[in-house]
């Protein structure tokens, strides 16, 4: 056996796999391939050279007139709000007209309708959400399941897609804690192949998949990160990327925007510990969370569980992974969750 090589971070070091292998996402069967032959020295240490952009910063309090008046605002006494969700100055779908669709027999297409939003996470110049406290998180989680309900209003909508990127490797353009709210008049493919994957799983033996996914991981107990009395998180057996996790209620539930007050605290500080475990643990790396829930105008669904997704932006995506839609992770999940459960926060 090979010894160990450090990864990401000097004090992070993975053991070196017998083989590599292929695994498959239990819900939309996609296949990765787990391989530490993967592990290269490149993968350094990123110091995160912050550069404070203060003054100029439109997401600071005070600065409200460089954004576009607010949507929302989660209300705070000494700031006037706390979280404050604002329609993107730059949008990649528009808020009027119609969804008309057209098709010439050969090239089909949809009016880009639909809703951008910034949820601005703070009002002081933060840059990482991880230094929030905990009753922050669950304002910021109700803004989210504020603006769903909104958009369930609208009937040219079908899928809030709520995400964020942290960090300009992940994507971010500005360095204050934000994330985004991009309403679409479609269901994503990637969400209606889990969609698919939970209804076959649901139809073949009558429960829910992602019900029945962490009871399993809980079983298992070696890919289980983080466990309180209404939520869980694990590390993926199939994760695309290294220190990925999936941060799920225990009790069914298909759509977030229905989170009880009580769930949105316990949730609140659920994804600030797993933040605080990535920015401890590796450095403050970039990372992506996504929030995957029902589409919008799903009654209750059996046999979809809403989640959020947590990926850290350590490896890039490359040719082979557009190629194939394989990913490939050099950080087997075990090992990954391992070592975050040990990271003192
Ligand atoms: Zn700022
Ligand atoms: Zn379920």
């Amino acid at each position: 056996m090979e010894d160990e090589v450090p990864f990401y971070v000097p004090w992070f070091r993975v053991r070196p796999m017998a083989d590599p292998e292929l695994r498959k996402d239990p819900v939309v069967e996609r296949w990765v391939i787990v391989s530490t032959d993967r592990l290269s020295r490149t993968h350094e240490l990123h110091a995160a050279a912050a550069v404070s952009r203060l003054e100029s910063c439109p997401f600071c309090a005070g600065h409200e007139h460089l954004t576009l008046p607010a949507t929302l605002e989660i209300p705070n006494e000494r700031d006037g709000w706390r979280v404050r969700v604002v329609p993107n100055m730059f949008p990649a779908v528009r808020g009027d007209g119609e969804p008309q669709t057209w098709s010439d027999g050969w090239h089909e297409g949809t009016r880009g309708v639909g809703v951008h939003e910034v949820v601005i996470e703070c009002p002081q110049h933060e840059t990482s959400l991880a230094n929030l406290p905990a009753d922050h998180l669950a304002d910021l989680l109700r803004a989210y399941g504020q603006r769903i309900q909104q958009a369930r209003h609208d009937p040219r909508l079908a899928y809030p897609m709520i995400f964020k990127n942290s960090g300009a490797d992940a994507g971010a353009s500005l360095e204050h804690a934000h994330s985004q709210i991009l309403i679409l008049p479609q269901v994503p493919r990637t969400v209606q192949e889990e969609l698919d994957g939970a209804k076959r799983y649901h139809e073949s033996v009558g429960r829910c998949l992602f019900c029945d996914w962490w009871r399993q991981e809980q079983v298992a107990g070696e890919r289980q990160l983080l466990d309180t009395t209404r939520f869980t998180a694990f590390l993926p057996y199939a994760g695309r990327f290294p220190f990925e996790m999936c941060i799920l209620p225990k009790a069914h539930a298909s759509h977030f925007e229905e989170l009880a007050e009580e769930e949105l605290a316990e949730l609140g500080e659920v994804l600030r510990l797993a933040l605080r475990k990535l920015q401890s643990g590796l450095n403050d790396p970039p990372y992506n969370y996504l929030l995957h829930t029902a589409p919008l105008a799903a009654g209750p669904l059996p046999h979809y569980h809403w989640h959020l997704e947590v990926l850290p932006r350590i490896t890039g995506v490359a040719g082979f992974e557009w190629g194939t839609g394989y990913f490939v992770n050099p950080v087997p999940p075990e090992q990954a969750a391992e070592y975050l459960r040990g990271v003192a926060i």
